[in-house]
């Protein structure tokens, strides 16, 4: 049997590699480059590309493409192979340093919200080496940024370096407050735990809803659904558990830390966590394991639905980011440490947190606002759509007695005293409280649960990090023109708490009166895509995120206009699916189901006289719910229509809010119930339960 160890990371272009294949002087400056963000020049990129070229042809890769995000949340790569003409009319393979730093795709298709227009025709693709290359079907892939050639980003990849940037510098102000010198950078981490559904592909294969849309448009649920809870942690099916098996070697070969494996809470539902990595490092994983995750699913017989809610009535599926901030000198900076000082400098950070989530409550819900994850975000299984932080009580009272100087706990009777005081330990709160949480500290790191399963984890780690730069900002601008560093500290930390409190909810978030007391505490509650994105462009979002150098004003604007516009796009295609489906399947099966009836009373009472009471009220309920159907089929329609004559982008979009959506329901209704009626010999395509059940 092959070991694990053998074969870990065996499509990587990384450190291992690197230090074997390149000649000292230019691996150790590629070094200073990844580590430090120095500039690379033309020899080091020149030999790399050489080194590289080579190791990726010893393992089998023929062509070469630069991988990269672009505004679509999917990802993006054209290959070019390494072939070159040489004079006697053979080939050489050659890869140069222009070739791995820089690339020039045919862009113009890839959504840009105007910013091409506007600017320069073309973008191009630009190396990043903080991301290690790796060969994937016989391709050599290099992770890049996508930018216009004015310098605007056109991808996630760019402003989430710039945000990362952004955060090392302000927390270094901070650290430099506290007396540590000797650190030299500060990063994030992120750990996103992956949902998704796995069904048999020849089921899939008869639903146009989930090959249009990935998400059942229609469906009345099964007799037994996720009411047991059953399925979480429970055993994994033979063919599930190969999948995982499958799935884990091919992630691993690709140097990705896939650990944890287990079933979800809705049938047919499963999760998979990675160990975290540095988050650029983990946004290109978690992309990658999309990918995977799919591609390996059709080797089984089987699809991988990514979508946030592809079957209503049962668990949609999320992303949790897991995240947290850690310096080069191995401290993690959400992690309370063992002596005062460190209490100290945790209780900053963390209250910097608090202040970042409570005025950015808005960026934090609209980087996770998508046509499908608001069918998951205020329902009764996920984080509602009110942004909120669970601390867990022990921590919360510490909070309180420094802002009430108070004991903060029945032993001990004095006040909480920063930089004097050690903390008490805290225990890891693993209630259902915190489950319910959409923003949760777990020990040492905070946990964001309101990402989609289909999210690029960019936008949320872009306006998190951003947040909570500018917070430590603030911070730092004050911390530095104190005279009593200690009392100062004390004293920001106090006001911080009593100002931003309102944030932190340890109750259940699932309970009807927490959104009713969160109204109380003036916390926004951005229910659908349409309500929260146009905020990105609020003036106190614009000034906070162009001041770090995260977006400029204009990339501000073209990201709303871009996920307004993928919100749009994205119900029309739903709307036009079920049309389609209601017209052209779901209708001519019950009209057929009814007449088949009809010729079975004829046929009865042509041979005795029977009353067939049974058969005549089911004629008249199927004939009453399919003129339910064609009333409610056509109303969308001419929603529908009209949706195509508004040009204004946000007008489109609280109009698919206001009208196109609620007219879906409604004609879900009216079909769902024609389900529950209608012979199965004559449904048109599988049900929920095949499909939740399906696989063995
Ligand atoms: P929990 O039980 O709180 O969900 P786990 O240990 O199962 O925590 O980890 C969940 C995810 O969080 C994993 O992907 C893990 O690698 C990640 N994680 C653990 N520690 C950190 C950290 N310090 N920063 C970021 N992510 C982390
Ligand atoms: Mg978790």
């Amino acid at each position: 049997m092959e070991k694990i160890t053998d074969y870990f990371g065996s499509m990587v272009f990384d450190d291992r590699v690197m230090k074997a294949k390149l000649p000292e002087k230019i691996y150790k400056s590629l070094k200073e480059t990844i580590d430090k963000g120095t500039p690379l020049d033309s020899t080091v990129a020149n030999s790399v590309a050489a080194a590289m070229k080579d190791w990726a042809i010893e393992h089998g890769a023929t062509h070469y493409t630069h991988w990269f995000q672009p505004l679509t949340g999917l990802t993006a790569e054209k290959h070019d192979s390494f072939i070159t003409p040489a004079p006697d009319g053979r080939v050489i393979m050659e890869f140069s340093g222009k070739e791995l730093v820089k690339g020039e795709p045919d862009a113009s298709s890839f959504p840009s919200g105007g910013l091409r227009a506007t600017f320069e025709a073309r973008g191009y693709t630009a190396w990043d080496p903080t991301s290690y290359a790796f060969i994937k079907d016989g391709t050599l892939y290099i992770p890049t940024a996508f930018c216009s050639y004015t310098g605007e980003a056109l991808d996630k990849k760019v402003p989430l370096l710039r945000s990362m940037d952004a955060i090392n510098r302000q927390a270094l102000r901070i650290l430099k407050l506290f007396g540590n010198d000797n650190i030299k950078v500060v990063k994030t981490s992120v750990g996103p735990e992956q949902e998704y559904f796995l069904v048999p592909a020849e089921l899939y294969a008869q639903r146009k809803d989930l090959i249009m849309s990935g998400r059942t448009l229609f469906g009345a649920m099964p007799p037994k659904g996720q009411e047991l809870e059953d399925h979480y942690f429970g055993s994994i099916k033979q063919k599930v558990s190969e999948y995982m098996a499958d799935l884990d070697k091919e992630l691993w070969k690709l140097g990705i830390l896939a650990k944890t494996k287990h079933n979800e809470v809705a049938p047919a539902q499963h999760e998979l966590a990675p160990i975290y990595s540095t988050t650029n490092i983990a946004a290109d994983h978690n992309q990658l394991t999309m990918e995977v995750m799919q591609k390996i699913a059709k080797k089984h017989g089987l699809v991988c639905l990514l979508h946030e809610k592809p079957f209503a009535g049962v668990n949609g599926s999320g992303k949790h980011n897991n995240w947290s901030i850690s310096t080069d000198t191995g401290i993690n900076l959400l992690s309370p440490g063992e002596t005062p000082h460190e209490n100290a400098q945790f209780l900053l950070f963390l209250a910097a947190v608090i202040k970042a989530v409570d005025d950015y409550q808005d960026l934090l819900r609209l980087s996770v606002a998508t046509a499908g994850n608001d069918h998951r975000l205020g329902a009764n299984e996920a984080p509602p759509a009110v942004i909120s932080i669970f601390l867990g009580d022990e921590l919360t009272s510490v909070l309180d007695s420094i802002e009430n100087d108070t004991p903060y706990d029945g032993t001990k009777k004095e006040r909480m005293q920063l930089g004097v005081d050690v903390l008490p330990k805290f225990r890891k709160d693993t209630t259902d409280r915190n489950r319910t949480s959409p923003f949760a500290f777990t020990g040492n790191k905070f946990e964001f649960r309101m990402l989609g399963s289909s999210n690029s984890i960019s936008c949320a780690n872009i306006h998190l990090n951003a947040a909570v730069a500018e917070v430590l900002r603030q911070f730092s601008d004050e911390l530095e023109q104190s005279e009593d560093f200690n009392s100062a500290l004390h004293e920001l930390i106090r006001r911080t708490i009593k100002n931003h409190k309102r944030i932190i909810f340890n109750g259940n978030g699932y309970d009807k009166a927490w959104i009713v007391e969160a109204e109380k505490r003036g916390l926004l509650n951005l229910k659908t895509t349409a309500d929260a994105m146009p905020k990105i462009c609020d003036k106190k979002n614009i000034d906070m995120l162009t001041s770090h150098g995260i977006f400029t004003e204009t990339e501000i604007y073209s990201r709303r206009d871009i996920m307004l516009d993928n919100y749009v796009k994205a119900v029309n295609i739903e709307a036009l699916t079920m049309i389609d489906m209601a017209r052209k399947e779901i209708i001519p099966a019950v009209t057929k189901f009814t007449a088949d009836t009809a010729s079975a009373v004829a046929a009865k009472t042509g041979v005795v006289s029977v009353a067939c009471k049974y058969e005549k009220r089911l004629i008249t309920t199927l004939s009453d719910l399919t003129d339910e159907m064609d009333e409610d089929t056509s109303a969308l329609e001419g929603a529908v229509a009209e949706l195509r004559n508004i040009e204004d982008i946000i007008k489109a979009s609280e109009f698919v809010r206001d009208n196109i959506l609620p007219k879906m329901d409604t004609l879900r209704v009216a079909a769902d119930k024609v389900e529950t009626v209608t012979s199965e010999d004559y449904w048109p395509f599988p049900t929920y339960d095949k499909l939740l059940f399906g696989v063995k």
